[in-house]
């Protein structure tokens, strides 16, 4: 049969064209997948200032230069939503929504989605106060007062690292202990900018135009109360956008996907890279890393 591509990439995010510059310019015949706009959760991005030799850049901005720089190798760039990958072992099978298309090798780059806090005006504020990536928007909130949602390690972990810029942090949690590790409550627990909300969970977001404050409602009174803060981080968990793997058997529980050094699954040929795999620190930097080797790797399944 008539194979269409060498490499089919699912998700134009920083891993995704990083995937696509490394496989087009070895002289694949390369594709990108994208349900959305080109560039995943950079366009979402206000300022990008942690990217090698970029000290400050929009990250639409920084966006469309890895897009120009993807495709400028010969990779297409083509709308789709994936709703299935098929291993036929000698070939791969991308079904979209209403096509499908057949290649040799698959890299999935295809990124998380935040859990949201499924309050009114959230979404219409994230970037006006509403941001789900303390490590990236942290600095803008200088001197201000700001609340992290969520009782777990990386809530935590976020939240000390906020410390250093903000003058006040409320972390708001449902329950009466947290779920992180004991070094890191000890961490909060000893951080004089930090003050515990304990037993309450965000009730409604202040603010029209940005955020200005949060309401919340105790889970065992129902009495609510308000916090002024110029910022709210909810840190309640990610979910990798990776349901359209879910027959091959290659994630873990939480779904992201699970490689080896090489970027690739324990399916041959289907590799994945960035946000939607099992990974510590997930970042455009550590994005574009994976998806370098995912590339390269995969043009070396080819050719073998
Ligand atoms: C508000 C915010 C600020 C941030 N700031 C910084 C920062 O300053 N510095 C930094 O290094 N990192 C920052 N990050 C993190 C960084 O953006 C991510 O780590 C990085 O974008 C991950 O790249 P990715 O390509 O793996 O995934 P993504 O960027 O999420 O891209 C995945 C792409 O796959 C597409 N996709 C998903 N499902 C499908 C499907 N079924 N079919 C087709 N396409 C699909 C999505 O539409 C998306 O375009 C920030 C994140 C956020 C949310």
């Amino acid at each position: 049969m008539d194979i269409q591509y060498d490499v089919i990439i699912i998700g134009a995010g920083p891993a995704g064209m990083s995937a696509a510059i490394y496989a087009s310019r070895a002289g694949l015949k390369t594709m990108m997948l994208e349900v959305s706009a080109p560039g995943g959760k950079l366009i979402k991005t206000f300022s990008i200032e942690n990217y090698p030799s970029i000290k400050q850049e929009s990250g639409a901005d920084l966006a469309y230069q890895m897009f120009e720089h993807a495709t400028s190798f010969g990779a297409e760039y083509v709308y789709g939503d994936v709703k299935e990958v098929i291993d036929h072992q000698d070939y791969k099978e991308v079904v979209c929504q209403d096509k499908s298309y057949t290649c040799k090798s698959v890299i999935i780059a295809s990124g998380t989605t935040e859990k949201s806090l499924g309050l009114a005006n959230e979404q219409r504020l994230v970037g006006k106060g509403i941001s789900y990536c303390a490590v990236c928007d942290g600095a803008l909130y200088r001197g201000k007062d700001v609340a992290i949602v969520g009782g777990g390690n990386s809530a935590l972990e976020e939240a000390v690292f906020l410390t250093q810029f903000v003058n006040k942090l409320y972390i708001i949690i449902r329950r009466d202990v947290f779920r992180a590790d004991k070094i890191i409550q000890d961490k909060v627990l000893n951080n004089n900018k930090i003050e515990i909300i304990y037993k309450h969970v965000p009730h409604r977001i202040i603010g029209e135009d940005y955020v200005e404050g949060l309401e919340l409602e105790n889970v065992d009174t129902k009495e609510l109360k308000e916090i002024k803060v110029s910022a709210i981080f909810p840190y309640i968990g990610l979910v990798p956008n990776t349901s359209f793997v879910s027959k091959l058997g290659i994630t873990n529980e939480q779904g992201y996907i699970l490689v080896d050094n090489n970027m690739e699954t324990k399916v041959k040929g289907i590799f994945a890279a960035g946000d939607c795999i099992e990974k510590t620190l997930r970042q455009v930097v550590t994005a574009c890393s994976d998806g370098a080797i995912a590339g390269q790797k995969s043009y070396h399944y080819i050719n073998s």
